[in-house]
């Protein structure tokens, strides 16, 4: 393993038990992300991006081969140990933003800090210094329900950035924005690899993977293309 290696996936298998079947989802993964990388991960509906990505990011576990994240080996880790790893580790954003519509933008970007147990006061105020980042300090008081979903995404972002995580997941962020929106959702990502994050993007669209450093092209369980080139 290269010491630059912050993901480093050999032979992962994975299947999904369906009835007292087994559906064999990802058929030996061997994939490499570098320290500081920006890469997207492609390929159609149902090929095993997703179930990667929870790999990847400790929310699921897999069957055989061995994944190492920052030269730690990621296997059969208690739910306390995974919990351990993912809080300092990693920060994720989804399609669907998952944000709490009770809770107010900066208290969703201090939720983490929460859970750290962060006194209030410090954890907000934090919380704003994350929100400017991203554009958004003026929209701390305002509910996700007042925000439009460009702005959401954002207050994700910033929610994935306050632990300070060295990898960044994101499954389809820009699913569920206009291209536009899509387009400024792609800078803060850009943005914040270029503050040294690693970063991996599950994505669909051109737009979105042009703007990567690197297209792991997926099909059917299998990489099928490490560094692919869409057509121009
Ligand atoms: P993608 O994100 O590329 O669309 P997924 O990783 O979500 O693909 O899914 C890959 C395959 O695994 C699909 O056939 C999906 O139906 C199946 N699958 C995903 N999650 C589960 C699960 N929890 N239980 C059973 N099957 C699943
Ligand atoms: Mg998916």
């Amino acid at each position: 393993m290269e010491p630059s290696s912050m993901i480093n996936l050999k032979q992962i298998q994975k299947s999904y038990p369906v009835g007292n079947q087994s559906l064999h989802v990802l058929k030996g993964i061997d994939m490499e992300v570098g320290k500081g990388e920006l890469v997207s991960i492609m390929g159609s509906s149902g090929s095993g991006k997703s179930t990667l990505l929870n790999i990847i990011g400790i929310l699921d576990g897999y069957d055989s081969g061995d994944y190492h994240l920052a030269g730690t080996l990621i296997k059969n880790l208690s739910e306390k140990r995974a919990a351990h790893y993912r809080n300092k580790f990693l920060g994720f954003v989804f399609q669907s933003f998952n944000l709490l519509n009770f809770k107010n933008a900066m208290e969703n970007v201090a939720l983490p800090l929460y859970y750290q147990k962060v006194s209030r006061k410090k954890r907000n105020s934090i919380a704003l210094e994350y929100l400017d980042r991203v554009g958004l300090k003026e929209w701390a008081e305002h509910l996700p329900s007042e925000l439009s979903g460009g702005q959401k995404q954002r207050i994700a972002i910033a929610r994935a950035l306050i632990s300070d995580p060295k990898v960044i997941l994101a499954d389809e962020p820009t699913g569920a924005l206009d291209s536009s929106t899509s387009k400024e959702v792609m800078e803060i990502f850009k943005e914040v690899n270029k503050l040294g994050k690693t970063v991996i993007i599950v994505t669909h669209e051109h737009d979105i993977a042009e703007g990567t450093d690197r297209i792991i092209m997926l099909k059917d369980g299998i990489i099928l293309d490490r560094n692919f080139q869409l057509a121009s």
